[in-house]
């Protein structure tokens, strides 16, 4: 499978996709979250890293711009690298802080707005695409690759 598409009515359907995704995590793995503010990049982002066994408190790091959580991922400690881009200025910023390492086969990556890094981001396994739809939200999920491509056939849902 390599297209998902789904309403999430309320929060705990954000937060029950978190969870089925977080089964599929590997490390490597690079997950860009579109939408707009309030679409659910966050909220879904931290079901995601609280269900891959991470317990303290998960926020948006929109000031740091980038947060590194310690997990569990089949036994192996693994970091989840949670990133929000919204207030970096520019490309520079995103090269200077070192974030492009932090792009490599042990971490997982998850980026909410990639619009900001575009030409120094690497290509993600996973796009998804969040937007409000009356009360609730869509989400749509894209495997853009092999990784992906698994990760999205072993999501249970
Ligand atoms: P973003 O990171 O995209 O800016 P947040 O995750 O910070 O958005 O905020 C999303 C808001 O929407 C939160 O208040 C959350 O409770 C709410 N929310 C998340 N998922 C749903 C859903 N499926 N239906 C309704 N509200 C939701
Ligand atoms: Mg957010």
């Amino acid at each position: 499978m390599s297209h998902y598409k789904t309403t999430l009515p309320d929060e705990a359907a954000t937060q029950a996709l978190g969870k089925s995704l977080a089964h599929t995590l590997v490390p490597g793995l690079v997950i860009f979250l579109h939408g707009d503010l309030g679409a659910g990049k966050t909220a879904l982002t931290r079901a995601m890293i609280h269900a891959a066994g991470f317990t303290g408190n998960v926020k948006s790091p929109t000031y740091t711009l980038a947060e590194p959580y310690q997990v569990k991922i089949r036994s192996q400690t693994t970091t989840i690298m949670h990133f929000d881009l919204y207030r970096m200025l520019s490309a520079e910023e995103f090269l200077d802080a070192g974030f492009r390492e932090e792009f490599n086969a042990s971490n997982i990556c998850i980026v909410e707005w990639p619009e900001k890094a575009d030409g120094v981001l690497p290509e993600p396994d996973l796009n998804v695409f969040l937007s409000v739809a009356g009360d609730g939200r869509e989400v749509e999920l894209q495997a853009l690759s092999a990784k992906g491509i698994a990760c999205l056939a072993s999501l249970q849902f």
